[in-house]
Parts: structure tokens; C-alpha cells; sequence
């Protein structure tokens, strides 16, 4: 019974952020599974938002104040420009950076390499607004 209650709101969770194009915090994510008629509590989207972020399910960035954002991307690796404005961020897939951040690790004779990289800006329509 558990496991099924876990995915359906697991479920709820991933239903909430498909419609999202910006990266959001666990309380908007929260308010509108809430909004929606979900019956949830802010621990539970907050334990499942861990999870699913250790399962590779969402990707997240830390927010201008700290604070986690997710969001549902690509499988693929990729990183994320993101407007420290409105949110919105584009996924970018950069070849040079790959090959560096794996080249520099392998010189300083290191294995099992990985890097995480965000940009911030602002955006364009930030910009002109
Ligand atoms: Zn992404
Ligand atoms: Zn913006
Ligand atoms: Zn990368």
C-alpha cells in the first residue's frame, strides 16, 4: 500500500513539473500539486524531489538564493544557462567543455571524472523589460 501511495505521488510530482518550463523551487512545486487537488505534504515533495534527483529523474540548480530548484530535462548530459531574472533556462550541450573538464582531471591522474557547470545571465526579454 505504501509503495503505492509513494507512486502515485511520485506520480502527481512529475505531472506537475512536465508543465513547467522554468526551473521551481519544492514550495511552488508544492502549491501546484495543491492547486491541482493534490492531497500532499511539502516533506513528502520535497523527499521525492531527493530521490528523484539521485535517480537522474530532474535536474536541479541552486537559485540565486540558495535555494534548490528542479526541473524535468533531457536525459542526456547537458548543462543549463539560466536568467537569474525570470528562471528560464536553456540547456546547452558545450563539446569543448566536455573534453577539458575529462582532460584536466585524467592530467591530474584522476578516474570516474564528472562535472557539473551552470551559467547564469540575463535574458534577453529580461533585459529589454
Ligand atoms: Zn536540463
Ligand atoms: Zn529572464
Ligand atoms: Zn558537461
Amino acid at each position: 500500500m505504501a509503495t503505492q501511495r509513494i507512486t502515485k505521488q511520485r506520480l502527481a510530482i512529475v505531472d506537475a513539473l512536465s508543465s513547467q518550463i522554468n526551473f521551481k523551487g519544492a514550495q511552488e512545486i508544492h502549491a501546484l500539486l495543491v492547486a491541482s487537488g493534490e492531497t500532499i505534504g511539502l516533506s513528502t515533495v520535497y523527499r521525492n524531489l531527493t530521490e528523484m534527483f539521485e535517480a537522474r529523474d530532474v535536474d536541479l540548480i541552486i537559485g540565486a538564493d540558495g535555494e534548490s530548484l528542479y526541473r524535468l530535462c533531457s536525459d542526456d548530459h547537458h548543462h543549463h544557462l539560466t536568467c537569474k531574472a525570470c528562471g528560464h533556462a536553456i540547456e546547452i550541450v558545450g563539446e569543448a567543455l566536455e573534453v577539458w573538464a575529462k582532460q584536466v582531471g585524467l592530467d591530474h591522474g584522476f578516474s570516474d571524472i564528472s562535472h557539473t557547470l551552470e551559467i547564469t545571465g540575463v535574458c534577453k526579454a529580461c533585459r529589454s523589460a
